[in-house]
């Protein structure tokens, strides 16, 4: 791959207090629904984005990027300390940048690979095709 080719992504927080690019391109896209991603995420699972041999770089705000490592095991988050979004890490342990998708400005190059820990996955959303769907927040 030439240095010309190489793919840029751009991604923010909700605040936009913080701003990164990630160089490189992503190799896999899991939604995790393990318990640790519904608590951190407030949500069904986690989507994020593994990259490793991509190079992440913050182009603003990087001092108010804050990493929680959960005692005793491999999870981590890295969020802007004023508005709570989840952003990107380095994460050492699998030497991969990982990047939760809904960081980023604009659409990944791929679709999710695989959904994991499928045996976590909360008893709610465990088939949400039957569900009505709106637009927008619906009228009463
Ligand atoms: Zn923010
Ligand atoms: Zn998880």
């Amino acid at each position: 791959m030439t240095e010309a080719k190489t793919k840029t992504y751009k991604g923010s927080c909700l605040c936009s207090a913080v701003k990164f690019e990630l160089i490189g391109e992503f190799q896999s896209f899991f939604l995790c629904h393990c318990s640790r991603c519904q608590k951190d995420t407030g949500s069904a699972h986690a989507a994020n984005l593994f990259a490793p041999s991509a190079k992440l770089v913050w182009t603003q705000g990087e001092n108010d990027v804050k990493t929680y490592l959960h005692p005793n095991s491999r999870h981590a988050k890295s969020f802007c300390r004023h508005c709570g979004s989840a952003l990107p890490m380095v994460a050492d342990s699998i030497k991969s940048v990982v990047v939760p998708a809904g960081s980023l400005d604009e659409a990944p190059s791929i679709l999710p690979t695989a959904k994991i820990f499928v045996g976590s996955c909360a008893s709610w959303s465990k088939d949400l095709s039957d569900i009505p769907s709106f637009e927008t927040f619906p009228s009463a």
